[in-house]
């Protein structure tokens, strides 16, 4: 796969790259051949490369040429996320799936390759760039924490510098009308965190429960008083969700077993919510065990943060979007959404924002499958679009330091 060094990449060539991530779809923070595709794709367009030691990423620098003090210098970095998802998938075309039961069913192969257009894109704009954009392929966003991997490896130096932005966009079916570009100030999306708890009760004969303490009772009662605690415990003004979706114990129906155990997805949009959240949670299910004559193990695992957007960045990127695309193509989001993004420890370090893109393949946007479903067919027309929202982003960011105030966007409490 050739690109044009010296203009835009073209729909087809994009649609190219997408259509080979999306044959050859890899899980987790491991993806050799996704990275193979995107280093061939990278080659040539004169970015300083580096590859990941624990995972799969590719972090490519771009060296603007313009000519400023080193002082003036700037520092953009796009991030767009390559892996899939373990779904096999539904859908009957050409390209489909080669990997038996992986997908990309989440767009990450449109994003890499959005990506990739928005490199090619500045690598012929780079006489003009007063400062450096740092493309972050990512591995590993859906759980597997590939950001804090990267940001392990040194992604926010890479350019020697702190960027002083950051960008992302993601692909949505079934959310958002075709090519519209959403986005909000603030929380984007939610914290998620997993709840996991083991009650240890005593095992024995199912025709004797007084001889034995049942672990499935208490566990069961956790269950209703965990369900019942965001309507009990958390303001009707602060989102919550808490969600057990894992529930396993005992064997066969005359046995009491030793043990019970369940876990939980508990999301919410605020440091303060997130902290009453798993008191709440370890005193309840504490509570319950003692009340059992019990004891639970009760883990609390912070997965990904709060998903927050700049203010300024998002007002920034509104007037980006209205002279590229004019201002019907852009939403507010009136809400945040309950998903999570890995994103959000790019965006605690630096400020500036996610957006979402609609990407249904089909004007009956509403009804269109999900992300994550094995039926969900992506819009490839948006590629072009996606790639030069990116890249004007990067180099706007390098270009209108009057917007971005010297030090950057201000910075956001969490
Ligand atoms: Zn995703």
């Amino acid at each position: 796969m050739s690109h044009p060094s010296d203009r835009a990449p073209d729909t087809g060539y994009l649609t190219d790259i997408r259509r080979a991530l999306h044959q050859v779809p890899e899980v987790g923070l491991h993806l050799p051949r996704t990275q193979a595709l995107v280093l061939e794709a990278l080659s040539g367009l004169g970015l300083d490369i580096a590859t990941g030691v624990n995972c799969s990423s590719v972090v490519g620098v771009l060296r603007g040429d313009a000519d400023v003090a080193d002082a003036e210098r700037r520092c953009v970095l796009l991030r767009g996320d390559m892996d899939g998802l373990p779904i096999r998938e539904a859908v009957d075309v050409e390209f489909r799936s080669r990997h038996d039961g992986a997908m990309h069913a989440c767009g990450h192969d449109l994003h890499t390759a959005m990506l990739i257009g928005a490199a090619a894109t500045l690598a012929g704009q780079r006489e003009r760039l007063p400062g450096d954009v740092v493309f972050m392929f990512q591995p590993g966003e859906e759980g597997f924490d590939g950001a804090a991997v990267m940001i392990e490896e040194g992604v926010l130096d890479a350019a020697g510098r702190r960027p002083d932005a950051a960008w992302a966009l993601h692909v949505m079916s079934g959310m958002l009308p075709r090519r519209v570009i959403a986005g909000r100030a603030g929380p984007m999306l939610a914290a998620s965190n997993e709840l996991r708890v083991t009650v240890h009760g005593v095992g024995g004969h199912g025709s004797a429960p007084h001889r034995a303490r049942n672990p499935i009772s208490a566990a069961a009662e956790m269950v209703s008083a965990l369900h019942a605690l965001v309507s009990r415990t958390t303001s009707a003004f602060e989102p919550a969700v808490l969600n057990v979706g894992e529930f396993h114990a005992g064997t066969m129906t005359n046995i009491i077993p030793p043990q019970a155990c369940f876990s939980a997805t508990v999301r919410c949009f605020s440091d303060e919510v997130l902290d009453q959240l798993e008191a709440d949670c370890r005193r309840v299910c504490h509570g319950v065990a003692t009340a059992h004559r019990l004891e639970a193990e009760v883990e609390f695992e912070r997965l990904y943060p709060v998903t927050l957007n700049d203010p300024s960045a998002v007002a920034f990127a509104a007037d980006v979007i209205d002279d590229m695309f004019g201002s019907s193509r852009r939403e507010t989001m009136t809400t945040p959404v309950a998903g999570a993004e890995d994103f959000s420890r790019i965006l605690q370090a630096v400020p500036g924002g996610m957006f979402f893109l609609g990407a249904s393949d089909t004007e009956d946007w509403q009804n269109a499958p999900d992300n994550h479903s094995p039926h969900v067919v992506f819009d490839e027309t948006v590629l072009p679009d996606g790639a030069s929202f990116l890249s004007e982003l990067a180099l706007r960011s390098l270009t209108d330091a009057a917007s971005l105030g010297q030090s950057g966007f201000p910075r956001q409490r969490s």
